[in-house]
């Protein structure tokens, strides 16, 4: 798979899980695992600590 933010090639050598966060190492981007097939990733946003509930 590939980084949506920097098209770097991400390796994933382990077995991706629904909700499994990945992150890639050229761009340090993090992504949830959103569905394995078709494989879809959701970004998070790297300010995400304040949620505010
Ligand atoms: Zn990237």
């Amino acid at each position: 798979m590939s980084c949506t933010i920097c098209g770097s090639v991400m390796d994933q050598n382990t077995d991706l899980v629904v909700h499994q966060v990945v992150s890639c190492g050229e761009c340090l981007s993090e992504f949830e695992v959103l569905t394995i097939t078709p494989l879809a990733l959701q970004e998070i946003p790297a300010d995400e600590e304040d949620w505010g509930q």
